[in-house]
């Protein structure tokens, strides 16, 4: 019997697998595609989930070492002036949902995990001990049994829907954007700011979303290609047989938005290119994340609006959040009721996920009330404390965890600290192991009993904590700032998340 089976090697099936595998459970991924796909989502990571791939060596591998934040971004079309917040939370990784793929493709092959590919689950049922599933693969029909079975298989998921799991939410099908691969000649482009110089628009910022009455444009200027994007509301019907979408299409759709016929030309390079039409947006959540022994993550638990980007920092935390909880349930010393904490910590990030996007959505549509709404918006995030508040919902760094203590940090993503002898916390936790960080010398005797599953780190940093419990995920599971921690406090912590001591 397989210890967990998970159903989907998109991003977060990945991510997924090499929690596990570095939590010492290695999962067997079943894949429906034989081949990766080259179909091109996410073009960049925002967020916290930038950080967690610091703290897995992960961004090392993608970009070198882990940028500063941002100076600015979007909100619903609006610029976020992030140089008002303190501390800034937002950080951008810039790469093609691809090259994410891959990577944790070959991080996954590292750690021994096998990905079955061609092979699609299509039926399950469950008991008290096992998940039974039925298999296709290329050898034809199969079973396999497995302790849990996670679904990892994307926003149709079949997992969700075999598992009886409802996905309320709404479709709105009046949307339609176009986004496609080409070339701006030279006289349009702004040197300065790398923007775009439309006449009666003046300089449209990069990456930057431009509301006008018709709808939204967006120019991309990619190191690997630029992509144009626009978005328009339509009254039409979707007649289910439209031809492929065309780069004139593209340049239409630009004319109707801007006002403005911008010369489109073909892509440079060899490609892929991509000529996409998507229309409508779906917005729904799993009403649970875990029926019985199957669980999900990512789309197949969540789906939303793409605006902001926040769809892989939302699904490959989730990953980490369950990874270290199914491992040790898995292993068997997770205490009782830990692996139900997934469900209670990420569902309410989605829930929140769910809420800026339709927000973000509202903001953008078209109409003279949305404008002045717009306008309101924009005298708001003038203000600091609005920005602060926004970066931080668009973040993440506002996601706490059910604290056990008072102390500011318990429950929340732990800081980038850097230790006296220059060791960032993101080189101590490759390991994905849990920490305990004690910068006072004199706690090492309270991990007897947990020293199997959680490593200590003694030293000093900078700043008021003196110690800290670190899970798996990157979030703070106990965390003091007094000469004398509560020793107490800490091992009551160190049972809620890590189990009972075994005896030396
Ligand atoms: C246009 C667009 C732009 C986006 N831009 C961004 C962005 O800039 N930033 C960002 O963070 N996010 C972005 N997103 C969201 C992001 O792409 C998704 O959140 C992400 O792909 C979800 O990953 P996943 O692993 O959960 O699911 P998927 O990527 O959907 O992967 C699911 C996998 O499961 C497999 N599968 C399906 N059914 C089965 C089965 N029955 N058996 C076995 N395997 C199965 C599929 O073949 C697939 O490989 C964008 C999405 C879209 C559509």
């Amino acid at each position: 019997m397989e210890d967990v089976v998970i159903a989907g090697a998109g991003p977060n099936g990945l991510m997924l697998a090499c929690e596990l595998a570095l939590a010492g459970v290695r999962p067997l991924v079943l894949e429906r595609l034989s081949e990766p796909t080259t179909e091109n989502r996410a073009n960049g990571l925002v967020g916290q989930v930038v950080r967690l791939l610091d703290r897995r060596g992960l961004h090392e591998r993608l970009a070198g070492p882990l940028g500063p934040p941002v100076p600015a971004f979007v909100f619903g079309a609006m610029r976020l002036d992030l140089t008002l917040t303190d501390p800034n939370p937002l950080t951008i990784l810039g790469v093609p949902q691809r090259r994410v793929e891959a990577m944790l493709n070959e991080r996954a092959a590292e750690l021994g995990v096998e990905v079955r590919r061609g092979h699609e689950l299509t039926g399950l049922s469950q008991d008290a001990d096992a998940v039974t599933l039925d298999v296709t693969g290329p050898d034809g029909p199969s079973r396999i049994t497995a302790r849990y079975l996670v679904g990892a298989d994307g926003g149709r998921s079949v997992t969700r829907k075999l598992a009886g799991i409802g996905f309320p939410g709404v479709t709105e099908d009046r949307t339609l954007s176009y986004t496609a691969n080409a070339t701006v000649p030279a006289e349009f482009t702004d040197p300065a700011s790398g923007g775009l110089r439309v006449p009666g628009h003046g300089v449209i910022p990069p990456f930057f979303h431009y509301r006008t009455e018709t709808g939204l444009f967006v120019y991309a200027p990619f190191p690997a290609g630029t992509l144009v994007t626009t978005m328009e509301w339509t009254d039409e019907e979707e007649t289910g047989d439209e031809p492929p979408m065309t780069l004139d299409e593209q340049r239409a759709s630009i004319r109707r938005v801007l006002g403005f016929d911008l010369p489109l030309g073909p892509p440079e390079g060899d490609g892929p290119h991509l000529l996409r039409r998507l229309r409508g947006r779906n917005t729904r959540l799993a009403d649970r994340f875990r029926e019985g022994r199957v669980l999900l993550v990512g789309d197949a638990a969540h789906v939303h609006s793409a605006i902001g980007g926040p769809g892989l920092n939302l699904g490959l935390q989730d990953a980490a959040g369950l990874g270290w909880k199914l491992a040790a349930t898995v292993r068997g010393w997770a205490p009782a009721g830990l692996l139900d904490t997934y469900e209670s910590e990420r569902r309410p990030v989605a829930e929140r996920v769910v809420m800026q996007t339709q927000a973000q959505s509202a903001l953008v549509s078209p109409g003279s009330d949305v404008t002045a709404l717009r306008e309101l918006f924009g005298e708001l995030l003038r203000l600091p404390s609005t920005v602060q508040h926004i970066a931080d919902l668009m973040s993440g760094a506002d996601v706490r965890y059910e604290p056990a203590t008072d102390h500011p940090l318990d429950g929340r993503w732990a800081p980038d600290l850097v230790l006296a002898d220059g060791t960032r916390l993101a080189e101590l936790t490759t390991t994905a192991r849990p920490l305990l960080l004690d910068f006072t010398g004199s706690l090492g005797d309270e991990l007897r009993g947990w020293t199997d599953r959680v490593d200590l780190v003694t030293g000093s940093a900078k700043g008021d904590v003196t110690a800290l419990l670190l899970r798996p995920d990157g979030y703070v599971a106990w965390a003091s700032s007094a000469v004398e921690p509560d020793r107490k406090a800490l091992r009551t912590a160190l049972e809620r998340w890590f189990g009972t001591p075994v005896d030396m």
